[in-house]
This record gives structure tokens, sequence and C-alpha cells, in this order.
């Protein structure tokens, strides 16, 4: 439970560890929060001889709205974006989500950024961030770049994020109208990880039909995934009961779930209909 020795740099500005990291792309990790990074350490999982952290950096962590666009800094810890009033207007999903990691203390240390550049296949936050349409800004120190929540998430621990580069910034479209939003999970008892995590994003039409629908789910396969088959079946329904049992059968369409000590694959693929269908029910209800 010792991790293996390692440096520790705390640079000030983002061009300070951009730079330390390009310098040492592959020996140094960077430290976000550190609940999962540190855990990983200590079991010698990870063994980097350089931990960059971010902690001292002081604007990477806010809330901002730039337009119809919703901006959040990378260190921006999930109490932050729990506890934001202005967020349960205008996208109510992210502190529902926020709300229900692990616990005060992983709530009050862990960051947005550190959950999705770690991309654990139980964790929260990618199935809101596909449900969103979130667009990941990854930058160098020579550039930036930007990257489709659709195309971050590549693997079991694995994102898009190449040697080098730091994830600085999520930026949401905010959707329009009458906007349903809901994310369900059920919990592992002793983690609190998602062995199913649903988030929805719809938007209904003054007739109360749906003219658009984000749904990711989390915990059920190697990596959070678009429920692309749920989608489909949503546009154009009119979200009664019958459209919505009907769209949440297609939850796991085309997907290998996970099985493990706690659910079989079976159950696992059962819990994603049922939350499928109790979330586009719940976000329904709330699209005003
Ligand atoms: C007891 C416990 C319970 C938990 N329960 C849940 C839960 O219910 N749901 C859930 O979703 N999560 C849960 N977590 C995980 C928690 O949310 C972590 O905060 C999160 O996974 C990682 O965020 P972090 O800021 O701690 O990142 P760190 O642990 O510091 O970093 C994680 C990884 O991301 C990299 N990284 C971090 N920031 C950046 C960046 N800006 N750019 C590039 N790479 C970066 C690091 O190098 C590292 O590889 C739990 C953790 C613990 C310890």
């Amino acid at each position: 439970m010792i991790p293996a020795q390692f440096e520790y740099v705390a640079p000030k500005t983002l061009d300070e560890a951009m730079s330390l990291l390009a310098k040492n792309p592959d020996e140094a990790k960077i430290l976000a929060g550190g609940h999962s990074l540190i855990p990983a350490m200590k079991l010698r999982l990870a063994m980097p001889q350089m931990l960059i952290d971010l902690g001292r950096i002081k604007d990477l962590s806010y809330i901002r709205e730039d337009g119809g666009r919703l901006l959040i800094g990378a260190m921006t810890t999930h109490y932050q974006l729990e506890s934001s009033d202005r967020l349960r207007d205008i996208c109510p999903l992210l502190p529902e989500t926020a709300g229900q990691i692990g616990d005060v203390q992983v709530r009050n240390k862990g960051t947005i950024g550190g959950s999705l550049a770690h991309s654990d296949p139980a964790a929260d936050w990618p199935a809101a961030i596909i449900a969103l349409s979130a667009e990941m800004v990854a930058v160098k120190p020579n550039g930036e770049r930007v990257i489709k929540a659709d195309d971050f998430f590549v693997d079991m621990l694995t994102t898009a994020l190449q040697p080098g580069e730091i994830l600085r910034e999520i930026r949401i479209t905010l959707p329009q109208g009458r906007v349903g939003q809901a994310y369900m999970k059920v919990a592992q008892p002793a983690s609190g990880f998602a062995v199913v995590g649903v988030a929805v994003n719809l938007v209904r039409d003054q007739g109360g039909a749906c003219t658009s629908a984000g749904i990711g789910i989390t915990g059920v396969a190697s990596k959070a995934y678009r429920a692309n088959g749920v989608e489909t079946a949503l546009v154009g329904s009119s979200l009664d009961g019958k459209a919505i049992a009907a769209a949440a059968a297609h939850a796991t369409d085309g997907i290998d779930a996970n099985g493990d000590l706690f659910a079989s694959d079976d159950y696992r693929r059962h819990l994603a209909q049922v939350y499928t269908r109790r979330a586009i029910e719940a976000a329904a209800s709330r699209a005003k």
C-alpha cells in the first residue's frame, strides 16, 4: 500500500504544467483530486516517476456561461457542480449526477476532469457528458483540440487524450425549449460506483412530442456509451408510457455487457433497461 517513489511538482500556471508534461510525457502523470490515481499508485497499478499537481493552478476551476454554452474547468470538483444553484436552473443533469458520486469526501476532492480523463467504466460523469453531447478541450504546448464526447471514451481506463495532453475544459451547448433531464443509477453499495447509470437529456415540443434525446449509459460495458437505439425510438414519439418502455428496450443494443461478482451480464442488461425507462419517465415529466 506504499506507492513507488516519485517526484512531486506543483506548477502555478497551466503553461508550466503543459511544459513539464511535454518534457516527461511517458514518466509523468497529472494529479487532480487524486481519488483514482493515488489508490492506483498505492496498489502499484500506476508507477509514475513524476506527479504534476494541477491543484495550485487557479484558473482551472470554474463554471461559466458563454452565450448558449456552459464552460466547466477540468479541476471543478464534484461538490462545486452539485451545489451550483445556477446549474440547477440551466442544466440540472450536472448537479443531479454530481450528487450521486461516492461520498462527501470524494465529492469535495474529486474533479470532473479527473473522472473523465480516468474513464472508469463505472464512473458517473461519462454518462451525463455523452447525454449532453459535450466537447472536451485538450491542450498541450503547441495548441489545443476539441474532442466530442462520443469520441473521447475509447475503452476501459482509456480516452482519446494523447500523451502530453491536459484536459482543460468541458463545453456544453445548453439545450433550449422544454428540456427534461435526469440521472438515475444503481450504486455499488461499497464504493458508490455505478452498476448501471443512465443520463437523459431530452426536449419536447409544445404538443409534448420528443424533438431530441440524448441518452448516456455507464457501468454496463467497458466504457460509457450513447444508447443510439433508445434515442432514435424516442424522437418523434409522444413520450407516453408505452413509447418510453419500447424505447428503453433498446438500452443495450449491440453492447457487450460486463458481468462480475456483484451483477451478471444478464442482470446488468436488465437493470439498464429498467433504469433507462425510469430515467426517461423522470426527464419527460420534468420538461416544462
Ligand atoms: C471511495 C471512492 C468512491 C468513489 N465513488 C465514485 C462514484 O460513485 N462515482 C464516480 O464516478 N466516481 C467515484 N469515485 C472516483 C472519484 O469520482 C474520482 O474523483 C475520479 O474518478 C477521479 O478524479 P480525480 O480528480 O480524483 O482524479 P485523479 O485521481 O487525480 O486522476 C485520475 C486520472 O486522470 C488523470 N487526470 C486528472 N486530471 C487530468 C486532466 N485535467 N488532464 C489530463 N489527465 C488528467 C490523472 O493523471 C489520472 O490518470 C470514487 C472514488 C473513491 C476513492
